[in-house]
Parts: C-alpha cells; structure tokens; sequence
C-alpha cells in the first residue's frame, strides 16, 4: 500500500477536475484512509481547513515569519520606504535576464529546513505544500503578468540519476495548474554538468553556469512570458542564465519564481 506522503502526493498533483470532485465527496476514501496532515510537521490537519495548502497554523506561521517586502527584481528584502520596484542595495550594479522575482521568504531558520527537507527524494507533498502558501501569499504578483508557459530549472542528466526528485518540477507544476497554463519540462535542458552554485564564491558563479543550459523546442516559446521556477535563488546567477537562453531562443519575457531568497552563501 502507498505510503501518507505518497498520498498526498498523488492529492497534489491530481487535475482540477478530478481533485474538485474528490472534495465534493467530503471525506474521500484517500481522507479516510490517510487523514490530512501537515505537509511540514506532520501533525493531523483539522477538517476546518480550507486552504489548498496543507501546512497547519503554527508551521504557516513560522514559514511566513520573515517573508516581509522583497525587492521586485532580486527578491531580497527590503524595508518599509523602499520601492519595491526599484530594485536594491543587492541588485543595483547586476543586470539579469529576468525581469522580476516572486519569492515566499528568505532562506533561513523553519524555510530554510523546509526547503532542504523538499529535495528528499519522497518530498513531493512538502514541495507542493510550500508552492500553495507561496500561491496564497503571492497571488497577486503571479497574476500580475499574464503567463503563458512554466518552466522549472532543470538538473543534469547524472543528477537526475542520483536524486529521485526535482524540487522546481514540483512547484512549477502547482503554480502552472493554479495559473491555468501548460507547464513544460522539456524546453530547458541542462546540458553539462557544473560545480554546485554553493561551492563558489559569489564573482565565479555566473562563470560556472555560462552555457550549461540549452532550449529544445524554441519555436514553443516564441513571444512568450515564460515563468522560470526553482526552489532557492541565492546570487541569481543559474536563473540568470536560464533566461538568458531563453530569451535568445525566442521567449519575450523571463519572470523567476522561487520560495526562497538566500541571503548569505
Ligand atoms: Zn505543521
Ligand atoms: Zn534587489
């Protein structure tokens, strides 16, 4: 028999359709069976809950604790006078390929543990667990700009291997199936193998990354507003370079999704 987490999963990732008629039977076999619990701490979710998210009240609270005001183009956060759409002490001197960033938080304490408790190979509930709240808490920011294709960062042939799950094929799927557009994981590759991001001091990061994606299928994206997905950005250098090559490819405009913002290294 499947286990909970495999459950919620398969609860994530159904259709529309067929998740709204399994809520209009009330409590659903998959319910009895396997009651809800939250995606993050485990603990039994009351039946009162109605938010897509399935995190309880007091991990909701400890994941939004340091979501505050971000900057438009960089995601870092910013203080109560700033104009968001000014862009940053952060960002100032850097040029991306993006256009803006949507982020949940930053990248530390319980969404920090989150996210790494997210790439395990059987995290998907958790993953689509944080992409819902940051669904909730951001709507408006991912309605703002009219999106016509989702695509998440992807990992090289050899990582696919060794991980079981990609964190970004998880959150796109959810943001796309909310947004009601196609997610796509076959227009962006990875095409050769990088050092990890972390490993490298902050000026050699857009050097590693240079060239390590490629585009299949470009005439899928001609003219489109493509919202690029991964779980943490840090110095903005691999998405960067993804909508680098998807702009070259034919893509309009990039906007990048992420639930967290890593200030530090
Ligand atoms: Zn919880
Ligand atoms: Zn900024």
């Amino acid at each position: 028999m499947a286990s909970r987490s495999e459950m919620q999963t398969l609860r994530s990732r159904l259709p529309a359709a067929v998740s709204g008629a399994i809520q209009g039977f009330g409590r659903c076999a998959v319910d009895f069976v396997y009651p809800r619990h939250c995606a993050v701490c485990q603990t039994a979710l009351p039946e009162s809950l109605t938010c897509r998210a399935e995190i309880c009240d007091g991990c909701r609270r400890d994941l939004l604790s340091n979501a505050g005001v971000s900057c438009d183009r960089c995601g870092a956060p910013i203080g109560p006078y700033v104009d968001p759409a000014r862009g940053c002490n952060f960002c100032v001197r850097q040029k991306f390929a993006f256009e803006r960033v949507i982020r949940l938080g930053i990248y530390e304490d319980q969404l920090r543990q989150a996210c790494l408790g997210a790439k395990g190979g059987r995290q998907q509930a958790l993953a689509a667990g944080l992409a819902e709240l940051q669904w909730e808490r951001r709507v408006e920011a991912f309605r703002d700009t009219p999106i016509d294709v989702v695509v998440p960062v992807p990992h090289f042939w050899l990582q696919r291997l060794s991980r079981l799950h990609n964190p970004a094929e998880t959150l796109a799927g959810v943001w796309a199936h909310n947004l009601k557009v196609r997610k796509s994981d076959h227009i962006l590759v990875k095409a050769k193998w990088t050092k990890p991001q972390r490993s490298l001091p902050a000026d050699r990061r857009r050097e590693n990354v240079r060239k390590a994606f490629k585009v299949c299928r470009p005439e899928e994206i001609q003219g489109a507003t493509v919202l690029l997905v991964d779980d943490i950005m840090t110095t903005g250098a691999t998405a960067h370079e993804a909508a680098r090559v998807l702009k070259q490819a034919g893509a309009e405009r990039v906007i990048t999704a992420v639930v967290a913002r890593a200030m530090r290294n």
